[in-house]
């Protein structure tokens, strides 16, 4: 690896992981000239209290089954393995421990997470530990000046990246799972056979 290390961190749910998730970090992998792509499946998502969030172990596993065959790919247990609720500032801090100083961290997540992200525990500190990559979906205004207020607060660590497989959504999945509909083609066909074993995503939608 570089004396200056570029790593990606993937962060997200991934309830389940798809295809729009491992084309997010490809495309980030190459725009940003990374070494490499940690995905962190969150542990206990501090905002996900509306919904029933998998385990998780079952989304943590899913993560690896999708991403075995790339060698730039790793999945990291440390939010899972951390107990409380997860905050990503907490996550940027140990990886800056694990990478050294010198290190360049890129926190790739959904363009909706930077809208929120003032909110977030110590916002100003996560935004001096890394550069927050948007990936956002077709037909979201990937224009930067739409987040100008956020950019304002957190600049110059802001990035859009439109990526257009990020149609595919894990809610839609898990919809479909429940209504018996087809997820053929949106997911890696290993990671649909674990949903199907496991039992995953069958109670309808709430
Ligand atoms: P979410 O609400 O599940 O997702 C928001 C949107 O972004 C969804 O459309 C989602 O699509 C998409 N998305 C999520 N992760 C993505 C990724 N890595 N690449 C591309 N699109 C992605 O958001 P979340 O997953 O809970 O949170 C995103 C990240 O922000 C997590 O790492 C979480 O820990 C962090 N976060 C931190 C705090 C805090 O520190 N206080 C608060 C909130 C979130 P899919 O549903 O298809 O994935």
């Amino acid at each position: 690896m570089r004396k200056t290390p570029r790593i990606g961190i993937m962060g997200g749910t991934f309830d389940p992981v798809h295809f729009g998730h491992l084309v997010t970090a490809e495309e980030a992998l190459v725009q940003f000239n990374l070494d490499k792509v940690v995905f962190m499946p969150t542990g206990r998502p501090v905002r996900k209290t509306h919904r029933h969030v998998s385990s998780a172990e079952d989304r943590y596993l899913m993560t690896v089954i999708a991403t075995a065959s790339n060698p730039d790919f790793e999945v990291s247990r440390l939010e899972i393995d951390r107990p409380g609720d997860t905050y990503t500032v907490d996550t940027m801090l140990q990886l800056r421990e694990i990478y050294g100083p010198r290190s360049e961290l890129f926190f790739i997540s959904g363009a909706d997470a930077v809208r929120e992200i003032l909110t977030w525990k110590d916002a100003g500190r996560f935004a001096e530990l890394c550069t927050f990559i948007a990936a956002t979906r077709p037909g979201f205004d990937a224009d930067l000046d739409s987040l100008e207020p956020v950019q304002g607060a957190v600049a110059p660590h802001l990035e859009a990246m439109e990526v257009p497989a990020l149609a595919i959504s894990s809610s839609d999945i898990r919809s479909r799972v429940s209504g018996r509909r087809p997820v053929r083609y949106l997911l890696p066909e290993a990671v649909a056979a674990y949903i199907e074993k496991n039992g995953l995503y069958r109670e309808p939608v709430v």
